[in-house]
């Protein structure tokens, strides 16, 4: 020890279980530890068989390893759910019983420089230039390298995301005059209770008399004693042998497909076992992977080389987390569906399925053997969150590129069948249940006159229109900058005010000014409209200027914001200027600020989307009326009638959104 209560070591290792123990055995056969200070921080004396460890793998393997000295049973033949039994050769169901880790571990020990503590580390170190300073209650360890094996702590649920938990309890029993196959182990024997879980036995004969019954639930709630022994004698009262118990093994193991949140403290700090997410989540198998870790890291350490995982196959990530989500769920459906596996399709395919080594072909033939249409379901719902996570911006600008081909393909309809879904959907939409967002409303007479003083806005505005267009415009310009400034700014967390507008006039100027000549029209269309002129007189050259200011400044703001996504939106704008006015302005309004408007909405409202749609919906199909019966009486000048009704419609949305926004603001910080 040195520096008053400082201990300086070469390796620390935080908790002694399977993953540390299988490392500092591969270190030492590797000569790793020779000449090294070790510390240990342990706070479970390991002086008892608590787990018992399978895995499947082939003699070739385990020798390359060097598990064979550990290995105390291995079985060939799997005899799983209702199938006769199967051979599994050449590759073998091998066991490790943890103590007989554990107690070679301490064995190796022996011959090392070691410092033992039994405390509890609470995760808190400092990091100096080359090591790691941990404290303890009584001293500081000063560690080169740590190995974490601490359990994982979990991020919050992402909703396509599941937590559960898998639960066990056996007996290691002797059975009187009654010979076990020891060939042959049993794996997820269903024929026992489900009582709205998905639990099932499995049996491993270690000798003629011998074997671990254990009971194994996958679920939400912990299997308690009570309920397995029940379970346990139920089930081995069919086998009709008298028994006494040797032994007992309980535990639980994480089913998760949660992001691990421990601390990483650098790549001298590295995280093992549960900890660096070495179970796979659908079947609390480790301790393959966890070895395979664990000869891997010593070759980085040999070649003295960083060490790097290899992160999980996404469509295995893809497929544990349906699986969970069903589990989660809907447990009663894990029966069948582990039945239908294992009925269907040979073991040797399932086992390199489960140990993620398996072909795409050799898994859409596995998929359609299971249930297909309670995967299809989580699937869905799945790939719809993932969707919802995608940033507006990247959506609207694939939707331009995907829009373009279409108009340029002549497949116009796809184009606007999408903007029409779009702007009933979220469009006409998040602008219906601004009732929801005025806290002033608590009674119907409230609501009647929140309702009279929203119409009258609008009609204000209309009023406007009719008796000074040229200010009716000017107005309806600058209030709708304002509305889509603060929609994009509180979605890109950025303070509201001047910069807000302007971004809000970029986005219709760079949308009016390329398309010139439809907006002209438009225009025309508006009875004593004036202004427009000033528009239509500009001369070409002053127009190509007009463009190119207008860009150049927008590619500025962007740059000054530092803003990726305010560059992506000023790109599809851009390349939206090869459709027309309508469905370059459809675009920005459903996709970005609809969508953001929306967001935030759901987000205050704290209710999903179809709600929120539901809700709206008397007061979208109002809205839609009203435009119809004003087209319908005025249907020679239809483009100038929707144009100025849709500002009415609007004026008193964009009033509702500012209060909601600035309440949203102080009470919300982090959307
Ligand atoms: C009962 C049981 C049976 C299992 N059977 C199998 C199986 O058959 N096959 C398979 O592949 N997988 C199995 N698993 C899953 C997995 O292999 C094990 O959980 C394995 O032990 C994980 O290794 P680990 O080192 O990450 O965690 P552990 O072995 O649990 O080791 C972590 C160690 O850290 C210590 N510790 C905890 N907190 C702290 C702290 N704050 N400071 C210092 N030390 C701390 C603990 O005391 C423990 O010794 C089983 C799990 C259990 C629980």
């Amino acid at each position: 020890m040195s520096n008053n209560l400082t201990e300086s070591v070469d390796f620390l290792f935080i908790g002694m279980g399977a993953a540390n123990c299988l490392l500092l055995i591969k270190m030492y056969e590797n000569d790793l530890l020779q000449n090294k200070k070790l510390a240990i921080i342990e706070p479970n004396s390991k002086i008892v068989n608590d787990r018992n460890f399978c895995f499947w793998s082939n003699e070739e393997e385990v020798l390359k390893l060097n598990l064979g000295p550990l290995i105390s049973s291995k079985w060939q033949n799997i005899k799983v759910a209702d199938r006769e039994k199967q051979t599994i050769s050449p590759v073998y169901y091998y066991h490790i019983k943890g103590i007989d880790l554990y107690n070679k571990v301490k064995e190796i020990l022996k011959e090392q420089t070691v410092s033992y503590y039994t405390e509890k580390f609470d995760g808190t170190a400092i990091q100096k230039s080359n090591s790691f300073l941990i404290s303890l209650t009584n001293l500081k360890i000063d560690a080169v390298k740590v190995f974490d094996s601490r359990p994982p702590e979990y991020a919050r649920a992402e909703k396509n995301q599941s937590h559960l938990l898998q639960s066990f309890y056996g007996w290691e029993l002797k059975a009187n005059d009654y010979n076990f196959d020891t060939s042959t182990m049993v794996m997820m024997d269903f024929n026992i209770p489900q009582n709205n879980y998905c639990q099932f036995m499995y049996i491993l004969p270690f000798t003629n008399n011998t074997a671990l019954f254990e009971v194994t639930r996958f679920g939400k709630a912990i299997i308690t004693k009570e309920e397995s022994e029940k379970l346990l004698t139920e089930y081995l009262a069919n086998f009709g042998f008298s028994y006494q118990i040797l032994d007992e093994e309980k535990g639980v193991i994480p089913m998760s497909s949660l992001k691990i949140t421990n601390i990483n403290y650098g790549e001298n700090w590295i995280r093992t076992g549960a900890n660096a997410n070495m179970v796979k989540p659908t079947t609390g198998y480790a301790f393959h992977n966890m070895a395979i870790d664990a000869n891997n890291h010593v070759e980085s350490m040999l070649n003295k080389k960083t060490f790097t995982r290899k992160i999980q196959r996404s469509r295995f990530k893809f497929y544990d987390g349906l699986l969970l989500k069903i589990l989660e769920e809907t447990p009663q459906h894990g029966k069948s569906i582990f039945q239908n596996l294992f009925n269907n399709v040979s073991i040797n395919n399932v086992l390199p399925f489960l140990s993620e080594k398996s072909s795409l072909q050799k898994e859409l033939f596995i998929f359609s053997k299971l249930p297909i249409l309670i995967f299809l379901r989580v699937a869905f719902k799945d790939i719809l969150h993932r969707i919802t996570k995608v940033n507006p911006s990247y959506f609207a600008f694939i939707i331009t590129i995907v829009s373009i081909l279409a108009y340029t393909l002549g497949l116009k309809e796809i184009l606007w069948s999408f903007l029409g879904i779009g702007f009933l959907s979220v469009g006409l939409s998040h602008g219906a249940i601004d009732y929801l967002t005025d806290q002033t409303i608590n009674n119907r007479k409230q609501f009647i006159k929140f309702i009279a003083s929203y119409l009258l806005k609008g009609a204000f505005l209309g009023l406007i229109w009719i008796v000074l267009p040229d200010l009716a415009l000017v107005v309806f310009i600058a209030f709708s900058a304002w509305h889509f400034g603060q929609a994009d700014f509180k979605e890109w967390k950025y303070k509201q005010g001047f910069n807000s507008f302007t971004w809000g006039l970029i986005v219709l100027i760079t949308i009016l000014i390329y398309h010139h000549d439809e907006t002209i029209v438009i225009l025309g269309h508006i009875k004593g409209l004036q202004i427009h002129h000033v528009f239509s007189d500009l001369s070409a050259n002053q127009l190509l200027i007009g463009k190119l200011s207008i860009t150049l400044f927008s590619v500025l703001f962007a740059a000054y914001h530092k803003s990726k996504l305010m560059l992506l939106t000023v790109c599809y704008l851009l390349l939206s200027t090869m459709l027309p006015l309508i469905a370059s302005f459809g675009i920005y309004f459903v996709m970005q600020h609809s969508v953001h408007g929306w967001r935030h909405l759901k987000k205050d409202l704290k209710t999903n989307s179809f709600t929120l749609w539901k809700k709206a919906l008397p007061f979208s199909l109002g809205g839609a009326l009203i435009i119809s019966i004003f087209m319908l009486v005025n249907n020679k000048d239809y483009m100038g009638v929707f144009f100025i009704l849709l500002s009415c419609i609007s004026m008193p949305h964009i009033f509702s959104m500012h209060n909601f926004y600035s309440r949203f603001s102080k009470s919300e910080t982090d959307i």
